[in-house]
């Protein structure tokens, strides 16, 4: 089957991309895949517009044109860079590092306890799964963009601070 964009039936549906719930009578993406648990159906995975375009931009490519969502054009705009910027989609928020144990998937070195840090997602089987992080530093040379400051922003799962916002943009730049 292919993929979907309909009004929410209920406010309980929460988004893959970032969890949230998704309002009940908002516009969601549905992402129709093979069941890994069946051979003869489909499952569907609700997305928001933005999140998708974000996390799984060929598939919202597939049925955003004409599907009534208000952003269209703001969406198309970052699934284009998704898809030119390939590593982009696996950005998963921001977070000062807990410990010095990870290490950085570009650079390979530890990322410093206190250091920003980029937590990574890769969909697989029809789930995101977590897949190490790179530094604030390392991002041209991973990502082959500095431009990701929105779309970190957009998977915070702690607001930033002003004060860390300025230390983030100051890095990027
Ligand atoms: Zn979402
Ligand atoms: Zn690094």
């Amino acid at each position: 089957m292919a993929h979907t964009i309909e009004p929410a039936s209920s406010g309980r549906a929460k988004c893959r991309g970032c969890g949230q719930v998704i309002a009940k009578g908002e516009l969601r993406f549905g992402e129709r895949l093979p069941n890994p648990f069946s051979d003869d159906s489909d499952m569907t995975l609700w997305f928001h517009p933005q999140c998708a375009a974000y996390k799984r931009p060929e598939s919202l490519a597939e049925v955003l044109e004409g599907s009534g969502v208000d952003d269209e054009a703001a969406l198309t705009v970052i699934i284009d860079f998704g898809i030119q910027h390939r590593r982009t989609p696996r950005i998963n928020g921001i977070r000062r590092s807990p410990s010095a144990r990870a290490l950085c998937r570009s650079c390979k070195e530890p990322i410093v306890k206190d250091d920003w840090r980029i937590p990574l997602v890769i969909f697989d089987d029809g789930m995101f799964n977590a897949s190490g992080y790179t530094h604030l530093s390392c991002v041209l040379e991973f990502f082959e963009t500095r431009d990701i400051l929105e779309r970190i922003r957009h998977f915070e799962t702690e607001p930033l601070s002003d004060e860390d916002l300025a230390e983030i943009s100051d890095q990027l730049n």
